[in-house]
């Protein structure tokens, strides 16, 4: 399969993340990735360890250096994920607005103060049914859908990550009614999921979103979609695409989208990945 691109990477320029920019840059040259985007953290709640790491002025320094060596090598994308939570808008618009981002991804990862997409926020499904802590998730999901920031909704269930340990696999058809306004919300605000393949490698056996949810994205009219493996570590950079790809590809043939300065490119479709490899 090719991998024609990957929008979603973390870099030192996130709290999680040491890896150096260049190098995904000279693995995408060796891999024949075609679009490479760095998507670093965005973290604005005040009380939020990571609050205040990232700074952009530093990595899009970092970006525009490394552009000038490979941007007429490979399309370059600089980009960001925020997280999402309601209340933060007004900051949110200022970490965002004015600046060049070719996307800007909306993810929740954080819930009643705990950081819910790592280990340490497990103390969130404490003391609470599946219902609440999973539906409690989505509804912020939803809002950050509604915000007109973000191009893209990060790994849309990533909430089974941890609630799986707790509750077991996940069944999206018991959260269909709340799921299905974040989708059709998405195709009204003209934005694009992403597949997400970092839930194989964090012992979830699947892509975020799950199968069941992008049958619903297909039913509800959603036809286009990015890829990204959100590695944080160059070993991870692109780890279970193609297993990622596959079982979207099993759903539908959906659109692979890229972005130029938060405008839609329609590249392919992900059948035509396949009829490809990568140099
Ligand atoms: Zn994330
Ligand atoms: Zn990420």
């Amino acid at each position: 399969m090719k991998i024609i691109e990957d929008l979603h990477i973390h870099t030192k320029f996130s709290k999680d993340s040491k890896e150096d920019p260049e190098k995904y840059l000279v693995l995408s040259l060796e891999r024949g990735i075609e679009y490479l985007g760095f998507s670093d953290h965005i973290d604005l709640d005040p009380v939020d360890k990571d609050y205040g790491y990232y700074k952009y002025d530093e990595a899009f320094s970092s970006y525009k250096e490394l552009n000038d060596s490979f941007g007429d090598k490979l399309h370059f994308l600089f980009a960001a994920e925020v997280t999402y939570q309601p209340g933060l808008e007004e900051s949110i618009g200022n970490a965002i607005n004015g600046h060049p981002y070719d996307y800007v991804i909306g993810s929740v990862h954080r819930l009643q103060g705990f950081t819910i997409s790592g280990l340490k926020g497990i103390g969130y499904f404490e003391g609470k049914d599946e219902f609440t802590a999973y539906n409690k998730y989505f509804e912020e999901v939803l809002k950050m859908a509604q915000t007109d920031f973000f191009q893209i909704v990060g790994h849309l269930d990533v909430i089974k990550r941890y609630g799986a340990t707790f509750y077991g696999a996940f069944d999206a058809s018991k959260y269909s009614r709340i799921i299905q306004k974040i989708l059709l919300t998405t195709v009204e605000k003209n934005m694009v999921i992403e597949i997400n393949s970092s839930g194989f490698r964090q012992g979830v056996g699947e892509q975020y979103p799950s199968k069941k949810i992008l049958e619903m994205y297909r039913d509800i009219g959603g036809r286009e979609i990015i890829i990204g493996s959100d590695a944080h570590t160059v070993n991870n950079f692109g780890a279970y695409l193609d297993e990622a790809v596959k079982n979207a590809l099993s759903v539908y043939d959906f659109d692979v989208i890229t972005f130029d300065k938060k405008k839609k490119i329609n590249l392919c479709k992900l059948s035509d990945l396949f009829a490809l490899s990568n140099t």
